[in-house]
Formats: structure tokens, C-alpha cells, sequence
């Protein structure tokens, strides 16, 4: 039976779009595969950036149910846009749940709302401006075409997509691969007929996630925010906001791209069969909610000598990745952000210091600049000024 398909099944090898391969992909690239790779799949230019640059729509599907999805309003969050060129890939295919899906669905997705954002792989526009922070004032061209974009659909779903903090786990100490949330459209957060039918597709999804990875996904904080579109759109329609997380050893993010195909995918099924609304609520209301509380590394048991004593910490470090126009590549800057006993925090990557000499700046709150040798005086890790260069 259609309804009991088992999405997971779905082989993604057959789908993945090769053409994006890692995170800081240009607007040339995308604007190809529009009109080269999928000019089969009809396209409109629906605005122009802050700096000209086209906005482009793409529709597929002939169904009465009318499904509108966004990525990248956020330039530098570009994990669901890679992932909406595989779902293209899938729903330009044969298979049948892919025709299923287009006889009962129109789908609409704007890859990239933000153009600029993405060229410059920065979260706001050209103007500096925070375009999910512009749905009242509009001051941006990207806040006022995807505004009049869904005016002039109506959709009756929308799909609002991004990528959040790395740092970010859930209330089971995990890093949150995955979040979601069906934001609330009034700061009274009511539960509106509108979130319930988002809830319950989140539910569908998250259920299929957790088959992926098991107890990392997490819900996104329950706030309103008044400048936001998820919030503004959950008048209007069931809204559902998806927040790309990390998982440890993809830093690329492309697993989390594969999460998002099949969530996404789901979701369609979800609606396209309207399995969703058999849903409980109270499988919405469990799934775990989310903070930030890890670290990007943690070396343990440092011996630290001061002329004052010599002692032993744990010291914590974050990086801030800076973006490299030229090679259009992320480079990391890492700081110590915590000192003293860390035992119990989060870490992305650990090094356990036990057995080396540490030397260099101890100092919280600056740039990391030391080394760690073993007892016959090699190196084996460097910072200099930030950068890790061993
Ligand atoms: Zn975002």
C-alpha cells in the first residue's frame, strides 16, 4: 500500500544532485542548474537581489494541494538548498511514489531567497539586513518578493528552511542533527488549527529522522518573533520550520543534506496522502526541546606551569568560521571560551592532554595560541593566532 511506503527505501545514491558538493557553492552554480540540469522543471524569476541578482522560482506537479518551500533567506545556512536539488532529482524520476507525489502536489520552492547572502555567504542581504527579521518594515527586495510569492500562491503548506548553531543539543545530551518547529503566530503561542496541522507533519518527520539518528533531533524554541515570516505565514497556512544541524565528522553537512531529502520527501507523503492527520499531538509535544550547551573542542587534563604554581584544567574552544571569498572557503578561528573542570560538556572534537606538555597563552576569552607536545618534545597539536596549523 501507498500510505505504508516506506520512505526509507528511497535509494538517495540515485538522487544526490553531485553538482553541490560542499556548503559554500556560488550563485553561479545554482543559477546553472535552473536552467541547465532542470530546465525540464519549469522556472520563473520572481525579483531581483539588493544586487540584482534573479530570484528564482521552480514548480513541479499538477495536484490541488499547493506546497511552498524557501531555503537560504539566510546566505550562509545552505544545507536544505543542496537538499532541494536532490528532491528535484527524485520527483524528476520515475519512480512511482515521485508521480504520486505530482498528481496529488504542487510543489514550489525558491532555492535561494537571498542570492547575495549566498555569494557572499553571509546571513543577511547585501543591505545588511536580517531578511526574516523584514516581514513588517519590508526595507529588503527579498522580504517583499517572497511576501508577494505567497500571496499570489496561497500556498496551503509551507516549508521554512535553515541551518542553526552547531552547538546547539537536545535534553538528551545530544547534538541536534536535526530541529523543527511549528511556530507560533501570537505571543499568547495559542495552538492555533493551522500548528496542529504543522505539528502533526513534524511529527511524521521527526519519526522518520529518528530512524536515522536516534534521539538527535530536537524542537526549535517555541517563540514569537513578529518580524519573522514562519511566524507571519502560520496565519495564513500550516507553516513548519526546519533548522539544518550538525552532526560529528560532517562537517560539509552533506549527511544532514540526506536528512533533509528524506524529511522533506516525507512530509510530501505525509500531506499528499494526508496520513498526517491521524497524528496524536502529544508525539509533537515530546520531542525533546533544545539548548546551546557544547563546545567545538575540548582538550582535557592540561598541565598548566605558572611562575605563581602549576595546575591542571580542562580548557574549552570554539571557532568562528571566516569566509574566504576567493576560494570560497571557511576558514576556523578558535578562541578558549571555558577553563577549569568540563568533564561533563559537549564537545565536537576531544583531545586528552594527560600525557603532554602544554605550552603557550593560557588565557580565556582569546584567540588560541599554544602547543601540546608529547614527552620527547615533538608536536602534535598547533594554534597560532586562531588557526590550528597541526
Ligand atoms: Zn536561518
Amino acid at each position: 500500500m501507498l500510505e505504508k511506503e516506506n520512505i526509507l527505501e528511497i535509494d538517495y545514491s540515485k538522487f544526490h544532485c553531485s553538482k553541490i558538493s560542499h556548503q559554500t557553492f556560488d550563485c553561479t552554480l545554482i543559477l546553472d542548474l535552473i536552467t541547465q540540469d532542470f530546465k525540464h522543471i519549469p522556472s520563473e524569476i520572481i525579483g531581483e537581489s539588493f544586487l540584482n541578482r534573479p530570484i528564482q522560482l521552480l514548480k513541479i506537479g499538477k495536484g490541488d494541494i499547493k506546497v511552498l518551500l524557501w531555503s537560504q533567506m539566510h546566505g550562509d545556512e545552505p544545507t536544505a538548498t543542496a537538499a532541494i536539488f536532490d528532491i528535484l532529482t527524485f520527483l524528476s524520476s520515475d519512480q512511482s511514489l515521485a508521480l504520486d507525489l505530482l498528481q496529488r502536489l504542487s510543489l514550489y520552492f525558491i532555492p535561494a531567497v537571498n542570492p547575495d547572502g549566498l555569494e557572499s555567504f553571509t546571513r543577511r542581504n547585501a543591505q545588511q539586513i536580517d531578511v526574516n527579521r523584514d516581514f513588517l518594515s519590508l526595507q529588503s527586495p527579498e522580504a517583499n518578493i517572497l511576501k508577494n510569492t505567497f500571496e499570489v500562491i496561497k500556498p496551503d503548506f509551507a516549508f521554512n528552511l535553515h541551518d542553526q548553531s552547531n552547538l546547539y543539543t537536545n535534553t538528551l545530551n545530544n547534538l541536534v542533527g536535526m530541529a523543527f518547529l511549528a511556530p507560533p503566530s501570537d505571543s499568547k503561542l495559542n495552538i492555533t488549527w493551522n500548528r496542529t496541522q504543522a505539528m502533526k507533519v513534524i511529527v511524521e518527520m521527526n519519526h522518520l529522522v529518528q530512524k536515522l539518528i536516534p534521539l538527535q533531533t530536537a524542537k526549535f524554541k517555541d517563540e514569537f518573533e513578529p518580524r519573522a515570516f514562519g511566524d507571519n505565514f502560520q496565519k495564513a497556512c500550516p507553516t513548519i520550520l526546519i533548522e539544518s544541524g550538525f552532526l560529528p565528522h560532517d562537517h560539509e553537512k552533506q549527511e544532514i543534506r540526506k536528512l533533509n531529502f528524506y524529511a522533506i520527501i516525507k512530509a510530501f507523503h505525509a500531506i499528499g496522502f494526508q496520513t498526517y492527520q491521524e497524528i496524536d499531538l502529544l508525539n509533537y509535544a515530546i520531542i525533546p526541546s533544545q539548548s546551546i550547551n557544547s563546545i567545538h573542542l575540548k582538550i582535557s587534563n592540561c598541565h598548566i606551569k605558572t611562575k605563581n604554581g602549576n595546575f591542571k584544567v580542562d580548557i574549552g574552544l570554539n571557532y568562528t568560521s571566516s569566509f574566504k571569498p576567493k576560494e570560497r572557503s571557511l576558514e576556523k578561528q578558535f578562541k578558549i571560551v571555558e577553563l577549569g573542570d568540563l568533564k561533563d560538556l559537549i564537545a565536537h572534537q576531544k583531545i586528552d592532554a594527560e600525557d603532554y606538555v602544554f605550552e603557550g597563552d593560557f588565557e580565556i576569552e582569546r584567540l588560541a595560541n599554544f602547543k601540546l607536545k608529547n614527552e620527547s618534545g615533538e608536536i602534535l597539536h598547533e594554534w597560532k593566532l586562531g588557526t590550528q596549523i597541526r
